[in-house]
């Protein structure tokens, strides 16, 4: 890298659901190494997978990073001197660069049907090899591959992989990493849907948008190598790359929300403060020294050094994450501490969203206390509580509670209507009674038999704490 050269790191999340704490992580860290080199951090939204992609969860990721005080200098919201910024509005960038490597040999259509690749795939499996494109298609004719076009005969694009030899690449965390070629697949460049897999848009977009470094988290180390072969076949100066250690769960497993809810959002809710937050992510991986444990990212820059990440893998550990909120907390002033709860916890807002469901219970307002102490504590203790209605054992209800999250997942909108329309037909799908389906749920996610109705309950909770619950209530039937 040239010595000059301007440090241009981004973020480029897929939106596919919850604004994730690995985001955020990631995110600070690119964020800080930008502050350091008065550099650029750029935001950009991969949407490649369109199957996936969903657009509340573009703004969602907005806000969240927003929330917690890392901006960036350019993205689809902000604009910038090399956008567009969504992946989906550069797929004719993309198309273009896909063309250079076929022109060049870099890269082949292949026109195999999913049923030859699976079959493929059984036959290395029997063998006890690695599931690898055989080069099928590598030997067609310039003209062979225009006549399968001209037929419409589905295809797609794969690079092509040296057989022999290695690749590698240095790692400033990690140092040397080294691949053989043997073991990396003819990778798909261009879907039979005609977008781009995540590796070519990843490699052009970073190259045109001239990033400088690529930071981003361990997973994707085994995608670097291919990422590198893109880049010889391109001509193009690579960026350096660096591999942020994955957050984990206390038994060691990367991070799910089987185990600690991942959502910002849920996090926002539950009223952990965006410092304690942004605190919290910087000390998985770094440490600022002498034991210091608060500290802001202004104090961070200062120290900074992307050497000195360590790669033990860092826990999630929520119980330190509350520990260093409570610091937050004793250290507001009397103005930020109301301020606080008057804005975020009991905000005009939420009161307001509350009023349909309470006018009409109340005969006085302290019973509003506790008729609607669920919808400001994140944790419902289910010790006492029947969650499993009769002829019905535990096995059948973590099952169904398991059907509800993948269901609750795949709503696009946490509406009303939605979620009324999916729990009648899901309770018709596994052919539950009404009563036996809803009274666990209304139990689970409210603590109560006589709460408001509640889908419009579900509706105010919002789906961070509605499936935080439903996961809580799964771990605790045994
Ligand atoms: N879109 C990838 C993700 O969702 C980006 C990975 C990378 O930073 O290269 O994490």
């Amino acid at each position: 890298m040239s010595y000059f050269k301007k440090v241009r790191v981004r973020v480029a999340p897929s939106p596919t659901g919850d604004p994730h704490v690995g985001t955020a992580y990631v995110t600070l860290f690119n964020y800080i190494l930008a502050k350091k080199n008065r550099g650029d951090l750029i935001l950009r939204i991969e949407d490649t997978d369109q199957s996936r992609a969903k657009s509340s969860s573009e703004q969602q990721i907005f806000d969240s990073l927003k929330w917690l005080g890392l901006q960036w200098n350019e993205g689809p919201d902000v604009g910038g001197d090399y956008g567009p910024y969504r992946q989906s509005e550069r797929q004719h960038i993309h198309l273009e660069y896909v063309h250079k490597l076929v022109e060049t040999k870099k890269a082949y259509h292949c026109f195999c049907t999913p049923e030859r690749l699976s079959e493929l795939r059984q036959q290395q499996k029997k063998e006890g090899k690695n599931p690898k494109y055989d080069g099928h298609c590598l030997s067609l004719s310039r003209s062979e591959v225009d006549e399968n076009i001209s037929k419409k005969i589905p295809y797609v694009v794969r690079m092509r992989v040296p057989e022999t030899g290695a690749t590698s690449f240095h790692d400033a965390i990690r140092g040397k990493i080294e691949i053989q070629n043997s073991q990396l697949d003819d990778q798909v460049l261009l879907k039979s849907d005609g977008f781009p897999t995540y590796h070519l848009a990843n490699v052009v977009d970073d190259h045109l948008m001239k990033i400088s470094h690529v930071l981003r988290a361990e997973e994707w180390i085994s995608s670097t190598p291919k990422h590198v072969l893109l880049y010889e076949a391109f001509g193009w100066e690579l960026p350096t790359f660096a591999h942020l250690p994955l957050l984990r769960n206390a038994d060691k497993s990367k991070i799910s929300k089987r185990k600690n809810p991942v959502s910002l959002i849920y996090y926002k809710r539950k009223g952990i403060l965006p410092k304690a937050m942004v605190n919290f992510l910087a000390l998985m991986g770094w440490s600022f020294g002498d034991d210091k444990e608060f500290f802001t990212p202004e104090d961070m820059v200062k120290k900074f050094e992307l050497k000195d990440i360590s790669l033990g893998g860092p826990i999630f550990d929520v119980k330190k994450l509350s520990h260093i909120n409570q610091n937050y907390i004793q250290n507001l002033t009397e103005d930020e501490f109301v301020e606080h709860l008057s804005t975020e916890v009991f905000s005009r807002t939420y009161f307001k969203q509350l009023y349909p469901l309470f006018r009409e219970r109340l005969t006085c307002f302290e019973e509003f206390v506790d008729k609607a102490s669920f919808f400001f504590t994140g944790e419902i203790d289910y010790a006492e509580l029947p969650l499993i209605p009769k002829g019905k054992d535990v096995k059948l209800m973590k099952e169904m509670l398991k059907g509800l999250l993948g269901k609750i997942e795949q709503l696009n909108l946490w509406s009303h209507d939605e979620l009324q329309n999916m729990l009648n037909d899901f309770k018709n799908e596994i052919s539950w009674k009404p009563k036996d389906f809803f009274m666990p749920i209304r139990l689970i996610t409210t603590g109560r038999k006589d709460s408001p109705p509640l889908v419009d309950s579900l509706v105010v909770l919002g789906k961070e704490i509605v499936s935080f619950r439903i996961q809580k209530a799964m771990n605790h039937l045994k």
